[in-house]
């Protein structure tokens, strides 16, 4: 199996049985993105205590590169502090950016390198960056509370 085909796999995984899609009663900050190219929607729900997320979940349609890739921030980026989190989504944006030159860092992307073949198409680093700049979003919200 080569590379994209297991990328290929990861992303349709995430989008078959995505990963806090059920939004959480409670929050503290509550955001809803839309990427209106492509038809790309989420609301998402962040909690927060003591300079770290402690939770995200969303609900959504769109596209399987959309509702793949706020599955991934879902769950990479819950449990890491603001700082981290912003950092982590510095370089998936940087990957994103990468127009294909740039493969991502495993450790810390995790399962969002998957998505690197997107940078690929400008026309879908929307679709890829839409969950990431709501938890960034809901982020600086929930820090400024
Ligand atoms: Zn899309």
């Amino acid at each position: 199996m080569n590379l994209d085909t297991l990328y290929q796999e990861v992303i349709l995984d995430h989008y078959k049985n995505p990963l806090n899609k059920k939004l959480s009663t409670t929050f503290d900050a509550q955001v809803h993105h839309i990427n209106p190219s492509c038809g790309d929607e989420i609301t998402l729900n962040l909690s927060a205590a003591d300079g770290s997320i402690t939770s995200i979940t969303w609900d959504g349609v769109g596209c399987s590169i959309s509702q793949a890739s706020v599955s991934i921030a879902s769950d990479l980026l819950a449990g890491k502090t603001f700082a981290d989190a912003q950092a982590i989504t510095d370089q998936f944006v940087d990957l994103m950016q990468s127009k294909g030159k740039k493969v991502g860092d495993e450790a810390i992307l995790e399962d969002a390198v998957a998505l690197a073949g997107v940078s690929q198409y400008p026309a879908r680093i929307k679709c890829a960056l839409l969950g990431w700049m709501a938890v960034k979003d809901a982020a600086i919200q929930a820090q400024s509370k």
